[in-house]
């Protein structure tokens, strides 16, 4: 029966891909939709606002269904109800990366909802801290390291399972600029975000021989609330852009949709900068 609803929904996806509600077009900007993630199902993690609210959206108008997912209840319920309305195919559940019960959560969600999962994309990140590195205390280090580099590798190695078998499984990890360019007063942030950056090529090298890529999308300054919060603080954009402008979350979400898709299955190992402008050769 399960299987039998499973065709039904995906069978009514197909039908979504060719006709996509207005004002999920309006909002993406794209007037006409491809479908190329058909029958995939993707898992993101810090995905009710912000740039992986926008991702979500995006994987899932390109055709995948999409387990949603971040701290707050009330904002997985929030970010389900509005991508529902849009007419796309999506669940969710709460998830605090940095707990163990909550992935292992996520990954029971999905499987029940889904049977498997083809596309992990890891965004959910935190700063608690603005102030100087070595003035950082343990409990600070060890969040931030927790929730932005050892969460994605802890929840990808019990989804691993899941993903193997499946073909063209792809990881996304979520990075930034401060990876390369380090914004003084976020030290120990930006060291979280430069092990991302080695993180995706480890795990890539380690799951080539699974047919797993990993990608690392590299944001520079986008328009969201955490960018809000670190600027409140006094904190002014260090980052330049060539195109005189912030971005917005949906600038990031196309690459990554791009990134799970076949079209990319040359690609692995990449850091991918979408900032307006990159320093790295
Ligand atoms: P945002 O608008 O503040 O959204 C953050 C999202 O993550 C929310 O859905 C939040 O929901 C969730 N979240 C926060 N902590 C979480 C945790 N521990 N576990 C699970 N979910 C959590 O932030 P954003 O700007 O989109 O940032 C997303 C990612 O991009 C972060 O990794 C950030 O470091 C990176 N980034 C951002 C920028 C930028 O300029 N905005 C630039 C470079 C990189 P709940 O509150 O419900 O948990």
């Amino acid at each position: 029966v399960t299987a039998m609803l499973r065709s039904v929904s995906w069978t009514f996806r197909g039908l979504h891909c060719s006709s996509v509600p207005l004002s999920a077009r309006v909002n993406s900007k794209r007037a006409d939709r491809s479908c190329a993630l058909a029958e995939k199902v993707a898992v993101i993690t810090g995905s009710t606002k912000g740039i992986g609210f926008a991702i979500a959206r995006r994987l899932a108008q390109d055709g995948a269904h999409v387990v949603v997912s971040s701290r707050k209840q009330q904002n997985v319920d929030r970010a389900v109800a509005v991508l529902q309305g849009e007419g796309l195919s999506v669940t969710g559940t709460v998830c605090h990366v940095g707990k163990a019960k909550d992935r292992e959560r996520l990954v029971a969600t999905a499987l029940e909802h889904c049977g498997g999962v083809d596309f992990l994309v890891c965004v959910a990140g935190v700063n608690p801290l603005v102030g100087s590195t070595l003035g950082a205390s343990e409990q600070v280090w060890n969040k931030i390291l927790d929730v932005n580099v050892k969460a994605p590798a802890l929840l990808l190695s019990q989804l691993l399972p899941h993903m193997e078998n499946r073909r063209g499984s792809s990881v996304v990890l979520v990075s930034s600029m401060v990876a390369y360019v380090p914004v003084p007063k976020l030290g120990v942030y930006n060291t979280s975000k430069t092990a991302l950056l080695g993180l995706c090529k480890s795990l890539a090298v380690e799951l080539a021989p699974k047919g797993i890529r990993v990608n690392c999308l590299v944001p520079g300054i986008i328009k969201t609330d955490f960018i809000q919060r670190t600027t409140l603080h006094g904190l002014r954009p260090q980052l330049c852009s060539l195109l005189f402008r912030f971005g917005e979350p949906e600038e990031c979400a196309g690459i990554v949709s791009f990134l799970c898709s076949s079209d990319a299955s040359y690609i692995t190992g990449e850091n991918i900068v979408v900032a307006g402008y990159s320093p790295k050769l």
